[in-house]
């Protein structure tokens, strides 16, 4: 009997492959059933990484400074221990399917499963449905010319609008940059108003490559074929919707857990899940208070505190996000009373 079975070769599936290419003899056999010939084709993946851990994988880009603004005001951010990294997602994905395919236990079959394999272990990464999601990271990106001081902007111009917050996001990547409109909401804007809004924005710069997502912030769903992994495994932080550094991490474990015959378990902390559940309280119910919170938040935390909050896994710095936050809304949130 095949000993591990991953549906999905996506982000979280990849990782684990992996992470368990790296010991030469498996269990049994490990198969990944993925109908994409080139799943992570058009995603750039980014995330917090601290600055002296080694990466497994090469990262494409990395930077130390980033930026916040809102209403005319500017928040600049400039990290000692942390990194924000960036992936072009065919390049992480061929690194990684180089190490797995030389694996003479692990198998890659091109193939979209309709039933629940047999399987020691299952990991299921299909992508839950819309419906399934708590709340909605919409965004719209274009890669276009880099214009000379151009810096990292994760929000700028952060915005309350048509009950959601909208931001720009800016990747200046030496030549070109990757400008992204976004928006945190309830109900899913429509991608191609989105569009429309960011064409706006970059006026007659040529495009030369696109990418749009909906990622879900917090997921409710029960209809797996195994254990749940990535986006289906609330891996996607309900609060950020970044997932991709703490698939990472939580791949290390999971790889020592399988291979010790345990069930492996999500990345996050009870205390980040509880706080993640108050932010889409906030969010749906008073999201102008919660704009204003985010930026009070990026104006009071250190950029290497606020990169260890956003990496995810540690209680402490959840700690520091708390102090850092304006208490009212959250304790009110918290409370259920807003
Ligand atoms: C354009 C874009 C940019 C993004 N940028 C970032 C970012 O900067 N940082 C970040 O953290 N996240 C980012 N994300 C989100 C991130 O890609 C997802 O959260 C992550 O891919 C989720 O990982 P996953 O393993 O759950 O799913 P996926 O990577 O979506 O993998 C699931 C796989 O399952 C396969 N599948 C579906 N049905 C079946 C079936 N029946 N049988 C077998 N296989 C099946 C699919 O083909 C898919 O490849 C981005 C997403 C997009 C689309």
């Amino acid at each position: 009997m095949t000993w591990l079975h991953l549906i999905g070769g996506g982000v979280s599936n990849l990782h684990l492959a992996h992470q368990l290419a790296q010991t030469p003899v498996l269990p049994g056999k490990v198969v990944i059933s993925e109908p994409n010939p080139e799943p992570l084709a058009d995603k750039t993946l980014c995330g917090f990484w601290p600055a002296k851990e080694p990466l497994a994988i090469k990262p494409n880009h990395r930077w130390q400074q980033w930026g916040f603004s809102q209403a005319g005001q500017q928040v600049n951010h400039l990290a000692q221990h942390w990194t924000y990294c960036r992936y072009a997602g065919p390049d992480f994905s061929r690194q990684v399917r180089d190490l797995i395919e030389a694996h003479p236990q692990i198998l890659w079959r091109q193939e979209a499963l309709s039933e629940r394999p047999k399987a020691r272990w299952v990991m299921d990464s299909r992508p839950p449905s819309l419906e399934q999601f708590q709340a909605f990271q919409s965004f719209v990106g274009f890669e276009v010319d880099e214009v000379q001081g151009e810096s990292l902007g994760l929000m700028e111009n952060l915005c309350c609008e048509d009950h959601g917050i909208s931001f720009v996001y800016r990747l200046p990547m030496g030549g070109r940059t990757l400008i992204e409109l976004t928006r945190f909401e309830t109900t899913p804007t429509p991608l191609d108003q989105l569009e429309q809004g960011l064409q706006a924005l970059v006026g007659d710069r040529q495009i030369h490559y696109r990418e749009s997502a909906v990622i879900p912030m917090g997921v409710q769903c029960d209809d797996h074929w195994g254990i749940p992994v990535g986006a289906r495994g609330g891996f996607a932080r309900a609060s950020t919707g970044y997932s991709f550094f703490a698939s990472q991490r939580w791949a290390v474990k999971a790889a020592q857990d399988l291979l010790n015959d345990r069930a492996p378990i999500g990345p996050y902390t009870a205390l980040e899940n509880w706080m993640d559940q108050v932010f889409l309280r906030l969010l749906r119910n008073h999201p102008e208070r919660l704009t204003r919170a985010l930026f009070v938040i990026a104006q009071r935390m250190s950029a290497d505190h606020f990169a260890a909050f956003m990496a995810g896994g540690s209680v402490l710095a959840c700690l520091r996000m708390m102090r850092a936050a304006p208490p009212k809304p959250f304790i009110q949130a918290a409370l259920k009373w807003a």
